[in-house]
């Protein structure tokens, strides 16, 4: 296909300000049905037609590409989707030119320590090197017994990151090999994107990925969009909200910038950044006190449920509300002591409970008393917004409270890059379990991944504490010195020391696998190259030159390294950052297989495992990587063959029989798991067994290939349910069940709350609809509650696990330029601060600084930037402020300036002055706020500074996610 720019353009529908995607938002009329099967360019029909998922953001696109004669001549949206319906937004749509661009790497790279040009190499050279590289700094370094004579059997001296883009079979396979060599420090994007709502989502209702899925948002009767920017940062997803408004729902956008989401929306409101909790604390508040004087507007038998709501605390517990200081009981200046943040017990042990939820010391009444100071006029004081907006924002959005009503809240990293991320999400959580929204169709705490196998990568174990599965399977820690007393989920655990060490009994393998000790998180990463604990990287496909907050510090923490080995389909700024100053570091530069050139599985943000097909061979010498893995790995068992210290046996032993040109297939079982007394691949994670009997590689995809085949390769568009479930469209974790908690969308008895979109239903036998969440019969016949992974199958609005309290509480950004209008607690009491932070003051920088997301360059731009089309459409960086702004600071639009922060870098910007930023009132201070894009780097086509260059380097208590979307700066002109 020969598209011109122009045509693209056309195409695209990119006009001035429009909102840019092939097919635009139109869309079939009927609701749930798959667009006909029938192709708008015939001539991939005739020509070899496989299908592929875009390998950009997290809504997994399907998209059909054209092959002839071994090229790729074009693609298109694939209208059989249920998805996409045939649509993709402008980077799906760009993906035939990135088969073919010449920047493309097509050969081995090699720089030698101090040199000044890259050397090209062979596959056989550069693997031999790395692996004795990897050998011989994990040998002088491996900690094989601790000082408290733990054995630990683990190396602080090499680290992995990466990543969110290869298909799960190769990132199951990359975490197999980074835990057999004893690696701790392991992390990929998840940490610094949206970890701080997995925390949350985990503490409130069990589990941390999107609730519900794209196709479900048509059933919402609202949505409240807050912390992100659908329209533009995942335009086909957002194409299933306007179904829904095509229907009547309303559309509440919160968010510092007016953007096309906010064109989109019934109710916008501008808030200052970082102030969301303020925001959905006032609208908790307003719910709680409707409560009262309207019960019948509201679920509460879902609440009194469903909820810790009627759980009674310890008397001694007290909050900001108590004490008006803005803590918890428990401070002790460093960290919480959580002990009087438990449940009463009765004599027997039981939880006690108040039902009529009116004891003083029970979670609904303390939920009360805790956002009783969140009143309106708090929350314009706090937040900047307008109050009448905020009014009718409480009003509508508390409407779907109503049984039988449902409300979605939509979110993605904005949310969670914050100082308070993990507490920012847990509002929404609380509301919606007040509103009785999860579990139902229309419903959900639906927080978005921005990479195509952001999820799939993580749950593979690539994110340090969590093995293959996620948080109930975490890695052991250092008193965990046996098998009988790791703490995880055992049955789990044992099947993939199975999967992992075949014949080797799993009580023996345990003790083979590394144990942790300490933090081992992005920013602990970072301080441990420059401490010159790690001396060795591998980065594969991520580009933390960009993406680290402090980058330029980041950068400088590069080129510390004795080694670092970057897998990419391009030369990005991580790979060449020996180019920016001296630097002895020694760097590996492999070239990768795009998504195009090989085949594997991968999980979109709504749990969808969708299989993408080779369409073409990589160019050049670039390998997959699988192929680069199962080799690299190969060569160092090689090295190991006949030594017995080290724990060289997590090495010698570990199963690696994937063939000459590895076999994904092969991965994929053994991801699924078999039962070993019958050789049979497993239907079902239920019949895990802790005595080593069966294997499974990642409980969480067991199920997707059984004695059935490929579940992740289903196409069928049938849709039983009505409600969009498509349940033999690709293979959904866990069990393909498409919504989760969805025994919380029936009543006791099991019917459902919502008679005209029922997800599940019982039928006096057994669940009709959905697959069951738990399975187990309706609650009052089985008294099991419906969010089975919480102790008590109930949602916690009350959440003892976090770190910096029980009840999210308001605390200014760690950079602000107003003290907190609500306690004298100014920051975040808990916050994680590392040393190289400087903290700047708002007498210094006086304007509020945010980050944001672009439609047309995906993350750090490595790809994107890249393409000619897309360059086009997006073309440099640039910083949007407000008019009042710019008139102050004698800035025009078109005006190169400059942004500085305490950091100490100066980002050069194009200037974009617009009235959809505008200044707010806070506290009596008028309070200016810029925002930039985070895109741009210094190699591509189209290069310029890094937003995250102004970025700092503290965290969330939780999780150490850090705080991108709030700092302070200033700016004039360059
Ligand atoms: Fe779809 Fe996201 Fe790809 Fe755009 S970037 S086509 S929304 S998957």
């Amino acid at each position: 296909m020969d598209v011109s720019r122009r045509d693209f353009l056309k195409l695209s529908g990119a006009g001035a300000g429009g909102l840019i995607l092939f097919k635009g938002l139109g869309m079939p009329t009927k609701l749930f049905a798959a667009a006909p099967s029938t192709s708008s360019i015939p001539l991939h029909k005739k020509i070899g037609e496989k299908t592929t998922i875009c390998p950009y953001c997290g809504v997994g696109c399907s998209i059909i590409m054209a092959v002839d004669d071994g090229k790729m001549i074009g693609i298109e949206g694939d209208p059989d989707s249920p998805i996409n319906e045939g649509s993709l937004c402008p980077k799906g749509a760009s993906i035939s030119q990135f088969a073919n661009i010449e920047s493309r790497l097509t050969t081995v790279k090699h720089r030698a320590p101090g040199a000044t040009t890259w050397a090209d190499t062979s596959w056989d050279d550069a693997l031999t090197a790395i692996a004795s590289k990897i050998k011989e700094t994990r040998d002088s370094s491996l900690v094989e017994v601790d000082s408290n004579n733990n054995i630990v059997n683990r190396t602080e001296s090499i680290a992995s990151l990466g990543s969110a883009f290869p298909n799960n079979e190769e990132a199951y396979l990359y975490s197999k090999m980074m835990r057999a060599l004893g690696l701790v420090y392991i992390e990929n994007e998840a940490r610094i994107c949206v970890s701080g709502a997995v925390a949350a989502d985990i503490e409130t209702v069990g589990r941390g990925p999107m609730s519900n899925h794209w196709i479900d948002l048509a059933n919402s009767d609202c949505f409240l969009i807050i912390g992100g920017n659908a329209a533009e940062s995942f335009p086909i997803a957002f194409k299933w909200i306007t179904r829904a408004m095509e229907k009547g729902a309303k559309l509440i956008h919160v968010d510092p910038r007016f953007t096309r989401t906010s064109a989109k929306a019934d109710l916008y409101a501008a808030v200052r950044p970082g102030t969301d909790v303020a925001f959905v604390g006032g609208i908790i508040r307003y719910v709680l006190d409707d409560m009262e004087a309207s019960p019948g507007n509201y679920n509460m038998e879902y609440v009194k449920e469903y909820s810790n709501a009627a759980f009674l605390i310890n008397p001694a517990f007290t909050g900001p509300a108590d004490t008006l200081d803005g803590l918890f009981s428990g401070w002790d200046g460093s960290i919480y002591d959580k002990s009087t943040w438990q449940y009463q017990l009765d004599g027997s042990g039981a939880i006690k409970m108040d039902k009529t939820m009116q004891d003083p010391n029970c979670v609904f009444q303390l939920l009360k008393k805790h956002f009783a100071r969140y009143t309106d006029d708090k929350v314009v004081e706090i937040t900047g917004t307008d109050k009448t907006t905020f009014q009718r924002i409480c009003q509508t959005y508390a409407a779907t409270g109503k049984t039988g009503k449902a409300g979605a809240i939509v979110f993605s990293s904005s949310a969670c890059q914050r100082s308070i991320g993990t507490q920012t999400v847990r509002t929404f959580g609380i509301l919606q379990l007040l509103l009785g929204n999860m579990g139902v169709a229309g419903g959900g705490l639906d927080g978005i991944t921005g990479a195509v196998n952001g999820l799939g990568c993580t749950l593979q174990g690539l994110v340090n504490h969590w093995g293959p599965g996620g948080g109930s399977v975490r890695m052991p820690n250092s008193n965990e010195q046996t098998f009988d007393a790791y703490g995880g989920t055992k049955g789990r655990f044992a099947s993939i020391l199975k999967a992992w060490y075949g014949d080797t009994d799993h009580n023996t393998s345990y003790n083979y696998l590394p144990k942790r000790a300490g933090s081992y998180d992005w920013q602990s990463l970072f301080e441990a190259i420059d401490g010159g604990t790690i001396k060795g990287l591998i980065c594969w496909g991520i580009n933390p030159a960009v993406s680290s907050p402090n980058s330029g510090a980041a950068r400088q923490s590069l080129r510390k390294l004795d080694w670092m080995v970057v897998i990419d389909l391009l030369e990005t700024e991580t790979a060449a950052v020996w180019q920016l100053a001296d630097c002895n570091t020694e760097v590996f530069l492999l070239p990768a297989a795009s998504s195009l050139e090989k085949e594997g599985s991968v999980n979109n943000s709504s749990r969808w495992n969708q299989w993408r097909y080779k369409g073409i061979d990589p160019p050049g010498d670039a390998k997959s990587d699988l192929w680069i893995i199962t080799k690299l790995m190969s060569e160092i068992k090689g090295l190991y063959v006949g030594q017995t210290d080290k724990n060289a046996q997590a090495i010698t032993q570990l199963t690696w029989n994937y063939g000459d040109t590895p076999d994904v297939v092969k991965v994929a079982k053994e991801m699924n798991g078999y039962d070993l007394t019958t050789g049979k691949l497993l239907s079902s994670p239920g019949g895990l067994k802790s005595d080593g009997t069966t294997s499974c590689g990642n409980w969480l995809w067991c199920g997707m290939y059984t004695e059935d085949g490929n579940k992740a390769q289903k196409r069928g568009v049938t849709d039983p349910s009505g409600i969009g479930l498509f349940p033999e469209w690709g293979w959904a974790w866990p069990v393909n069940r498409r919504i989760m908690y969805n025994r919380a969308s029936v009543d006791l008895d099991g019917n459902p709350w919502d008679t005209s979109r029922p997800v599940i239903s019982w039928t006096g036998t057994g669940w009709a609809g959905d697959v069951a969440d738990g399975g187990d019969p309706p609650v009052r016949t089985s008294g099991k509650y419906p969010f089975i992974m919480k102790p008590q199958g109930r949602g916690h609005l009350f959440g003892p696990g976090r770190r910096d309290g029980p009840f999210p509480e308001h605390y200014e950004p760690w950079e602000s330029p107003v003290s907190n209008p609500l306690s004298p607690q100014q920051n975040n009491p808990a916050v994680t601060v590392w040393e190289t932070a400087a903290k700047g003051t708002a007498a210094d920088y006086p304007i509020v600084a945010t980050t944001h997301r672009l439609t047309e360059h995906l993350h750090t731009g490595a790809m994107t930037r890249r393409l000619p089309w897309l360059v086009d459409l997006m073309p440099e960086m640039f910083v949007e402020m407000s008019k009042e702004l710019a008139a102050a600071q004698g800035i025009a639009a078109g005006d190169r300036v400059v942004v500085e922060s305490a950091r100490g870098a100066k980002v050069k910007a194009k200037a974009v002055v617009t009235a959809r930023i505008r200044p707010l009132q806070v506290n009596g201070t008028t309070v200016h706020y810029i925002s930039l894009p985070w895109n741009w780097g210094y190699m591509g086509l189209s290069t310029g500074d890094s937003g995250n260059l102004l970025t700092s380097r503290i965290g969330d208590p939780n999780t150490g996610i850090p705080e991108f979307r709030s700092f302070l700066c200033r700016v004039q002109r360059a």
